[in-house]
């Protein structure tokens, strides 16, 4: 069944082409929010579902790295869809300073194409900000935009690096709770997606109770724990009442709903829209499509990744990855003409006080607290209103007195950095200005240097001890430092073309891109700085 539209040439070429040099129809791209290696290996015994099987039947990497200071969502997203690091692809983080204003601003933002069917606001809305070619762009671009590409996330911030410029992306949304895009993509939701916020009302889940999937005995510590959130009325123990302390649905029961793990089901149920909509794996033109569950990390961020709901969300994302692959096996009509692909755009470190109680010498930071002792030491040296903000590693710098050029921006900066490189939680800070010609102490100038990007990275950047963690809260926990815990995620492949297997070599999360574009027969990703892992790639002849 060949789309109407796909030029004869293309068809013809396809058709003439021997069958191993023939691309998989459909390519099934899933990131798992926050799902570190340690994360995976923890419980990868407890999980026989379609994640287990997954594992099981594909090549597998448990150690994909990070090569960058700061794993977050954004910067990983964009670095598994380029192959690039941040340096490159310029998403430095999920917000950075506006240095007009010295507020907090999005990263994708885009004034001039708002999201459609909810209220304008400077949330993620367009991939105008990426600044390297994506799989789905190369996708697009090397079928002459016959293959389709198409995006679903909780989050906008994951759906627009994996639909690039040329895909399609897809969003929750939680003011409204359902599924929007931005005029980027479209001037109007296409109409399977209607149809499916049509059939999901968020009525449908309001007043739903997320329980224990599992029989008690099957988790492992203790469910209450003091340094647990209790955000959008969740509570800290099981049953879990969704209705976000609301008598009727509104935001905050969607808020509720988006953090649980049962809108992993949600997830799955509108890629099976998208597929039927699109009609994905349909022909022989390859298709893309990426999915990213971002409840895991909504999960981690408030309880932290040994907690009982970790570990249930684990449990669920185990069968919601078997039903997304099922859907996406039978669209492209049989696993040899489908890949898999599963990876996740960060980890995430412990809450300090479980590791505290475990004997390691771990501690919250407060970037409130920094940003103050940093601001009121350098008033008392260069004077006037200079105001230091802390963005996670980063530090903006900015006041009148600074921007007026009163005093030496070089020397402030540089005084910032000796100021935080004395501060107990820290191991190195550095001014911009110095960045390139620091020497690679320990090997952090370089994670530094990669996750750099002039003008939207901070003007000074430092990094924290090992099992120190940036935290704006007393309870829950955080990613974004160099070390293993929050750099090291789970690379797998399966399908067509795969030689199964573990790979224990530690590779690059830049090279995730390249593979999936060695796979697929296409050339890789334009800035893609990665390498096609060619060891679990078959040759098929
Ligand atoms: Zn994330």
């Amino acid at each position: 069944m060949f789309r109407a539209r796909a030029p004869l040439p293309l068809l013809l070429l396809l058709l003439a082409l021997p069958a191993w040099a023939r691309p998989p129809r459909l390519t099934l791209f899933i990131t798992v929010d926050a799902m570190g290696t340690d994360l995976l290996l923890r419980t990868r015994p407890r999980l026989q579902g379609g994640m287990g099987k997954l594992i099981d039947s594909g090549a597998f990497y448990p150690y994909a790295r990070y090569d960058y200071a700061k794993p977050r969502t954004a910067p990983g997203h964009t670095t598994l869809a380029t192959g690039a690091n941040p340096w490159r692809h310029g998403i430095v983080d999920n917000r950075v300073i506006d240095r007009a204003t010295g507020k907090p601003a999005r990263v994708f933002p885009d004034a001039q194409h708002p999201v459609l069917e909810a209220p304008l606001s400077e949330d993620d809305v367009s991939p105008a900000n990426i600044l390297a070619e994506t799989l789905a762009d190369r996708l697009r671009l090397a079928t002459n935009e016959q293959g389709k590409a198409v995006a679903l996330s909780g989050k906008a911030r994951s759906a627009i690096p994996l639909a690039g410029r040329l895909g399609q992306a897809y969003w929750f949304d939680e003011t409204v709770g359902k599924f929007v895009t931005g005029t980027w993509y479209t001037k109007e939701l296409p109409g399977w997606l209607k149809n499916f916020n049509a059939a999901n009302p968020p009525s449908a889940w309001f007043g739903k109770t997320w329980e224990p999937v599992r029989p008690r005995t099957e988790y492992l510590g203790e469910d209450d724990r003091p340094y647990e959130g209790e955000y959008y009325g969740l509570g800290r123990v099981f049953p879990h009442p969704l209705t976000g302390g609301l008598t009727a649905p509104g935001p905050q029961s969607y808020s509720a709903f988006a953090i649980s793990p049962l809108s992993l089901d949600l997830v799955v149920r509108a890629a099976g829209a998208a597929i039927a909509g699109e009609g994905l794996g349909k022909d022989e033109v390859p298709d893309l499509l990426a999915v990213s569950f971002s409840a895991t990390d909504r999960v981690y961020h408030q309880y932290g990744p040994s907690s009982w709901e970790m570990q249930d969300t684990m449990f669920r994302l185990d069968k919601a990855v078997g039903d997304l692959v099922a859907l996406a096996e039978r669209a492209a009509g049989g696993r040899a003409n489908l890949l898999v692909v599963l990876s996740a755009d960060h980890g995430g470190a412990a809450a300090p006080e479980h590791w505290t109680a475990q004997g390691m010498e771990a501690r919250r930071v407060s970037p409130k607290e920094l940003s103050k002792g940093l601001t009121e030491a350098l008033r008392q040296r260069f004077g006037g209103d200079v105001t230091a903000t802390v963005e996670e590693l980063d530090v903006y710098l900015g006041g009148k007195t600074l921007e007026g050029g009163k005093v030496d921006g070089a020397a402030v900066r540089r005084a910032a950095a000796d100021w935080l490189g004395k501060q107990p939680a820290i191991s190195l800070a550095v001014a911009s200005d110095d960045l390139p010609t620091l020497p690679d102490m320990a090997g952090l100038a370089t994670a530094l240097r990669r996750g750099y990007y002039p003008g939207r990275s901070g003007d000074v950047l430092f990094v924290v001890k090992p099992f120190h963690v940036m935290s704006a809260d007393t309870v829950g926990s955080n990613h974004g430092a160099p070390y293993a815990y929050d750099q090291l995620v789970p690379f797998v492949l399966a399908g067509k073309g795969v030689r199964p297997g573990t790979y224990t070599q530690q590779i690059s999360t830049t090279d995730v891109a390249p593979t999936v574009a060695a796979a697929l027969e296409m050339n890789l990703p334009a800035s893609a700085e990665g390498h096609p892992r060619s060891e679990a790639l078959g040759t098929g002849r």
